[in-house]
């Protein structure tokens, strides 16, 4: 998709916001722990390659991504640290990853086997660096036994083409303030890793919920993702210990104001009829750019007050109501501050009944990413 250069909406990203959110999570881990910035799905919508910059600034040392592909921007982009991915990739891409030194998530050791084929066919000047990743209650990928899991360590052992870099775990539950199913994780990824004779490089368990309030199970290195963007992993359920600063403003300009009179329609299904003589502004963004249909009856901020959606989202344009006209030109402020006036994305991910990573990750590649400070 193009980027709409020619279209006054914008997402904005603070980059001052990202630093010291980050920042603020290096300070307080206890002395050895490393902070690896989640910056996968283009760092939730915030653009992969500037916030990894920002992160490393603010004290991260390594990058972690869901897709090799996310990787590899990362390594074209210049970065050297560890990144490591968090999916499972395609054993073929073994020989690719050593040679980058992109460290691969491994749930299975078929997958070390098939890989370790194309390592020695390929012969890349690096062994493949390897996480363990272990299944202690997410249902979704890693070694469940102590069985599995000795087999794979002591695979890794022998096989030159392989290095056991790390291994971890990826809680269901951190950011909920019933600790029940959490500390059921904690007590397997303990029975788990009793059975290896040496540590890896890199012990991690945390993503933010994780670091935020049980961090005296951090160990070596956390993965820290939304709290950085400075959104709080739990919603609204736990407050964060310190002010998360969220890094990403959305904002527009109406392109379009009319008076209608009671009884005309706006937008698709004329589901929204005006009852008496209002002014109507249009504002160009849809769904299209990830602005969700599912926001009518929301609303923007225009010259510091709140103003309805009205009508149906489209897939390029919406329509609110306007206290009185403005002109073309006026600001709009779909996600931020103006004046006494917020709109955070946890109201926007409220009133769609999601949560705010789902929005984040949603903007489309046809809003121009700007960045701040
Ligand atoms: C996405 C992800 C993270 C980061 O999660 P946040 O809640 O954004 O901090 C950490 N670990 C794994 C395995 C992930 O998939």
């Amino acid at each position: 998709m193009v980027v709409g250069v020619h279209r006054p909406t914008q997402l904005v990203i603070d980059r001052q916001a990202l630093h010291d959110n980050i920042q603020a999570e290096v300070t307080r881990l206890a002395s050895g722990c490393e902070l690896f910035m989640v910056v996968k799905a283009n760092g939730y919508g915030h653009g992969a390659v500037q916030v990894a910059q920002v992160a490393k600034e603010a004290g991260a040392t390594g990058f972690c991504v869901a897709i090799l592909d996310e990787a590899l921007e990362l390594r074209a982009a210049g970065f050297n640290e560890p990144i490591l991915v968090l999916g499972v990739t395609e054993p073929e891409d073994a020989p690719l990853m050593a040679q980058q030194h992109i460290s691969a998530t491994v749930a299975a050791t078929d997958w070390l086997v098939a890989a370790d084929a194309y390592l020695a066919l390929a012969q890349p000047t690096a062994p493949l660096q390897v996480h363990l990743g272990l299944d202690t209650g997410m249902g979704r990928i890693g070694f469940k036994t102590t069985t599995e899991l000795t087999t794979a360590v002591t695979y890794l052992a022998t096989h030159a083409t392989l290095n056991f870099e790390g291994i971890f775990t990826h809680f269901a539950t951190a950011d909920s303030p019933d600790e029940t199913y959490f500390k059921q994780q904690v007590a397997k990824w303990q029975t788990l890793t009793a059975v290896l004779k040496e540590r890896p490089r890199y012990v991690h368990v945390s993503n933010s919920a994780t670091s935020l309030w049980h961090a005296a199970c951090n160990d070596n290195m956390v993965r820290f993702g939304v709290a950085g963007y400075g959104l709080n992993p739990s919603g609204t359920a736990i407050p964060a210990p310190y002010a998360l600063k969220p890094a990403l403003s959305l904002t527009s300009q109406l392109v379009h104001s009319k008076q209608v009179v009671a009884g005309e329609s706006v937008g698709y299904g004329a589901t929204y009829t005006a009852q008496q003589t209002e002014w109507v502004g249009t504002v160009p963004i849809g769904y299209a750019d990830g602005y969700e249909r599912r926001l009518q009856g929301f609303h923007v901020l225009v010259d510091g007050q709140a103003c309805e959606i009205i009508g149906r989202v489209c897939m390029d344009q919406l329509m609110i109501r306007l206290p009185h006209d403005y002109a073309r030109g006026t600001r709009v402020t779909l996600i931020g501050r103006d004046g006494d006036h917020v709109i955070t994305l946890q109201e926007m991910a409220d009133y769609c009944q999601t949560i705010h990573y789902e929005l984040a990750c949603g903007f489309t590649s046809r809003l121009p990413r700007v960045y701040r400070h």
